[in-house]
């Protein structure tokens, strides 16, 4: 017998908005379910209102994984994964390196999948996607044929269901480094230490649409180990990159290499310096990227955040020539596309520019935002241009 969890009316609100969080205080009774098993989902009234994931031990208590009244079992497992491999496939994107499982966006909450190559970069992050973890590895295996699948099961956020932070072979073997191909630029790609699972993967598109713009003399700041520097070395004459990480530098640079581009030059500051003393200098640019990482973590940093967003775009614009353009993006989904707009407007303001915006965008199409679940919405990328 499935173990039936009651939520209250709020709790059913909610779930009937389509969001498939529910939080522990909207919960009225478990009957004794145990954490990370599916369980039944009921209203007060005892009606069912779908199954999901159950965890005793996060706030976020119930994640909904279907609201019909069907059979959870591999085979189920196993079309949610197909189904999201057949989305991605559809992309037409040229790429060896993308996201296939994007957790509540593909049905398979709490579930992250990046393929690189041959080889799968996988992280359970709640209660029920880490029972499920050898079912769900060995249906990844059955599909992708992976010759090695490593967990990256680092995430802060494990912490809040109460599991350990662990990096670890499932399956097969997992070189440090792997060598993909995004849109005809190589990448070496390290699964075991890099950022996130290694690779910047939700920015690819924007990279895209940068170079769409990009010319001259540009400037990539938060460059990490070069996702936009690569393609901006294909369309400009010289690319400026900067981070404080001496180490995604070197990687950048030999990556830089490994597509033969003599163009790109890296400097390894801290960007809110950097920038200031460029504009200090009066240094001028026909095109500048910022990717900053998430500076509003939590909803109370929010203010905070803006100053920063704010400053650093401020000073952007200022390096711009006229007719230049800037790629700008926030990860932050506290912070949202209108008042990431407003930051920008009051930086343009300041500056006594003109700009126009020429796209709003959002994270690559292979990490989906789930229309009734803001938070998949997190990634925000403006391309402005400065009159
Ligand atoms: N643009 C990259 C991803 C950037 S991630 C891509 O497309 O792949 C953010 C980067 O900002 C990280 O590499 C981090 O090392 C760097 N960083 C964080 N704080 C910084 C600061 N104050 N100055 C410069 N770089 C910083």
């Amino acid at each position: 017998m499935v173990p039936q969890v009651v939520v209250s009316r709020r709790g059913q609100d909610r779930l009937l908005s389509g969001h498939p969080w529910i939080f522990r205080s909207d919960v009225k009774k478990t009957a004794g379910a145990t954490s990370g098993s599916v369980v039944g989902v009921r209203n007060v009234r005892g009606d069912r209102l779908g199954q999901a994931f159950y965890s005793k031990e996060s706030q976020i208590a119930l994640r909904i994984i279907t609201s019909a009244d069907e059979n959870i079992d591999e085979a189920f497992w196993r079309v949610r994964l197909a189904s999201a491999l057949r989305y991605r496939k559809g992309l037409s994107s040229s790429t060896t390196a993308y996201r296939w499982v994007h957790g509540e966006s593909d049905g398979i909450p709490s579930l992250v999948v990046d393929r690189y190559g041959d080889y799968l970069s996988v992280q359970t992050l709640s209660r029920g996607t880490e029972r499920l973890k050898s079912t769900l590895v060995d249906l990844m295996v059955e599909l992708a044929r992976p010759v090695g699948v490593l967990e990256r099961n680092d995430p802060k956020v494990r912490a809040l269901e109460g599991l350990p932070l662990v990096k670890s072979t499932l399956y097969g073997e997992v070189p440090r480094s792997v060598r993909v191909q995004e849109e005809g630029i190589f990448f070496h790609a390290n699964l075991w230490d890099g950022q996130k699972t290694g690779l910047f993967l939700d920015q690819r598109e924007n990279r895209l649409a940068a170079a769409r713009y990009a010319s001259g003399r540009a400037l990539d700041v938060f460059s990490y180990d070069g996702g936009y520097s690569m393609h901006l070395a294909r369309v400009c004459e010289k690319v400026l990159a900067v981070d404080t990480s001496g180490e995604a530098l070197a990687r950048l640079r030999s990556n830089a290499e490994a597509n033969h581009f003599t163009n790109i030059e890296t400097i390894e500051a801290n960007a809110f310096d950097l920038l200031r003393d460029f504009v200090d200098r009066r240094e001028v640019f026909d095109t500048v990227v910022l990717d900053p990482p998430a500076f509003a973590k939590n909803r109370a940093s929010v203010a905070q955040a803006r100053r920063g967003y704010k400053e650093i775009n401020l000073r952007a614009l200022k390096l711009l020539r006229p007719g230049g353009y800037l790629i700008t993006s926030t990860c932050s989904y506290h912070l949202t596309e209108v008042q990431f707009l407003s930051v920008l407007a009051a930086a343009t303001a300041d500056v006594g520019a003109r700009s126009i915006l020429v796209e709003k965008r959002a994270q690559a199409r292979d990490h989906p935002v789930l229309l009734t679940m803001p938070e998949t919405h997190y990634l925000k990328c403006l391309v402005l241009q400065k009159r």
